[in-house]
C-alpha cells in the first residue's frame, strides 16, 4: 500500500500511482487499466492527453511559457476574442482554476455593488452550492464544516435554494448585489435548475437590479452539450465563470462578463500566472475541438446514450433512477453504497475476466449516487463496457449492504 506522508493530507487519495492516460483510459505503475467515467472531475473534457492538447502545449512551450501579465500574448488575446465571439459576453478574466474564477465573480459583484447599488455587497448563493476553497469562495459555498474549522468565514453570502424563487426573493435586501449559482449543482448530486426557476431568477435580477452570476466551471464548455450551459436554459447571467474542462486538464479558468459589469480597474484584480499562453494555447485548442460542426450534437447523442443505459441498468436492479443534463449525468443508488461501489469498481474489478481485465474510475460525491463525467468524446462502446462493469460492481455492493443488515 503506498501512503505518502510528505504530500499534506488534503484529499482521500487511492494507494495508485497513475503512469498514463489516452483517452478514456488510465494506467498505473503496475500495468494496471482503468476505464475512467470521473476525468479529473471532469477537467479531462476530450480525454486523457488528447493530441490536439499536447501539442499545442508541446508547440506554445518551445516558443513562449509566461511573458507576465503585464503585456499581451497570441494565444491569450484570440482565445478571449474567440470566447467573446462565441458566447454573449463582452469581456473575458482568464486565471488559473475555477475557484479564482469564482474569486473574481465575487469581486466583480461586490465592487459592482459599491459603486452602482448603493453600497450593496451581499452575494446570494444557494444550498449545497460548490464554489471553491478560498476565502470567498469558500464563504460562497457555505458548507457548516467550514465554519467550523476555518470561521470566521467571509461575511455577505446569504443562502437560499434551488428550484424555489421565494426563498431567494426573502433573502433581497438593500445590501444584495448578486446572485450566484451553478445551473446544475454537480458537487451536491447532479442537482439541475429548473429552465422556469433560472428565467424567474433573470427577472428578479433585473427587477432588484441585481448581477446573475452563473458558476459554469464544471457546467461550461460542452459538458450539458451546449457550448455554454445557460444557452441549454435560454438564460442570459451577468457574468459566466468557466474552468475545469476549458483546456482539456490544463489549469485554466475564465471570467466571461457583459460591458455593465466589467468594472475592474488596474491593480484591483490578477495574477503572475493569469492568462500564460502556454496554458491558452491549450484553451484554444478544446475550443476549436468542442466549436467543430457536429461536436455537440454528438454529445448530445452520447448523452441520451448514457442516459438510457443508466436507466435501462437502474430500472433492472430497481434503483430509483438517474439524472442529469448531457454529460453529466447521476444515477441514484436508494441506499449510501455509493463508496463501496467506486471502491470496488476501482480496486476489484479488474479481477473479473468477463469485463476484460480493467478497472473502473467512478465518483460518488454523496453516499446515495454516482456522478458521471466521462470524457464529451467518449465512444459508446465504452458506455456500454461501463455499464458491465457497474452492474456488477453495484451487486456486489447491494449484497454487501444485505449482508450487514441480515
Ligand atoms: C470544481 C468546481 C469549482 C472549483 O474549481 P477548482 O478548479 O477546483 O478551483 C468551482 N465551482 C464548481 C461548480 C466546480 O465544479
Amino acid at each position: 500500500m503506498i501512503v505518502s506522508n510528505v504530500l499534506m493530507n488534503t484529499t482521500a487519495r487511492a494507494p495508485i500511482v497513475m503512469v498514463e492516460g489516452k483517452g478514456s483510459w488510465l494506467m498505473d505503475g503496475a500495468g494496471n487499466r482503468y476505464l475512467d467515467f470521473v476525468q479529473g472531475r471532469g477537467t479531462n473534457s476530450l480525454g486523457h492527453a488528447p493530441s490536439c492538447v499536447w501539442q499545442a502545449l508541446a508547440e506554445q512551450a518551445s516558443k513562449l511559457i509566461n511573458p507576465g501579465p503585464y503585456c499581451y500574448s497570441e494565444a491569450t488575446l484570440r482565445l478571449a476574442q474567440e470566447l467573446v465571439e462565441r458566447s454573449a459576453f463582452d469581456e473575458v478574466f482568464l486565471a488559473n482554476s475555477g475557484t479564482e474564477a469564482n474569486e473574481c465573480a465575487i469581486k466583480l459583484a461586490r465592487k459592482w455593488g459599491r459603486a452602482f447599488r448603493g453600497g450593496a455587497h451581499e452575494t446570494i448563493t444557494l444550498f449545497n452550492a460548490f464554489h471553491g476553497r478560498t476565502w470567498a469562495a469558500m464563504s460562497a459555498t457555505g458548507r457548516p464544516e467550514y465554519s467550523a474549522t476555518f470561521g470566521p468565514l467571509v461575511p455577505g453570502f446569504p443562502k437560499a435554494t434551488m428550484n424555489d424563487i421565494p426563498s431567494v426573493e426573502r433573502q433581497i435586501t438593500a445590501r444584495t448585489a448578486a446572485v450566484m449559482i451553478e445551473v446544475v449543482q454537480g458537487q451536491a448530486g447532479v442537482l439541475c435548475a429548473d429552465p422556469a426557476f433560472l428565467q424567474a431568477l433573470r427577472q428578479l435580477c433585473d427587477t432588484h437590479k441585481l448581477l446573475l452570476v452563473f458558476d459554469e466551471v464544471q457546467t461550461g464548455m460542452g459538458r450539458l452539450g451546449r457550448l455554454f450551459g445557460y444557452e441549454h436554459f435560454g438564460v442570459e447571467p451577468d457574468i459566466l465563470t468557466l474552468g475545469k474542462g476549458i483546456a482539456g486538464g490544463a489549469p485554466l479558468s475564465a471570467v466571461l462578463a457583459k460591458e455593465h459589469a466589467c468594472v475592474f480597474v488596474p491593480g484591483e484584480h490578477g495574477g503572475t500566472f493569469n492568462g500564460n499562453p502556454l496554458v491558452t494555447a491549450a484553451g484554444l485548442a478544446v475550443l476549436k475541438e468542442v466549436s467543430k460542426r457536429s461536436f455537440l450534437q454528438e454529445v448530445r447523442d452520447l448523452a441520451s446514450y448514457l442516459s438510457l443505459s443508466l436507466a435501462k441498468l437502474s430500472s433492472e436492479l430497481g434503483l430509483p433512477g438517474e439524472g442529469g443534463i448531457g454529460l453529466l449525468r447521476r444515477l441514484d443508488l436508494g441506499q449510501p453504497i455509493g463508496p463501496e461501489v467506486v471502491a470496488y469498481a476501482r480496486d476489484r474489478l479488474a479481477v473479473q475476466p468477463s469485463l476484460g481485465g480493467s478497472a473502473l474510475l467512478l465518483n460518488s460525491p454523496s453516499p446515495n449516487l454516482l456522478r458521471f463525467l466521462p470524457a464529451l468524446n467518449v465512444t459508446r462502446s465504452e458506455i456500454d463496457q461501463m455499464i458491465e462493469g457497474l452492474r456488477f460492481s453495484i451487486l456486489v455492493a447491494l449484497r454487501q449492504a444485505r449482508a450487514v443488515a441480515s
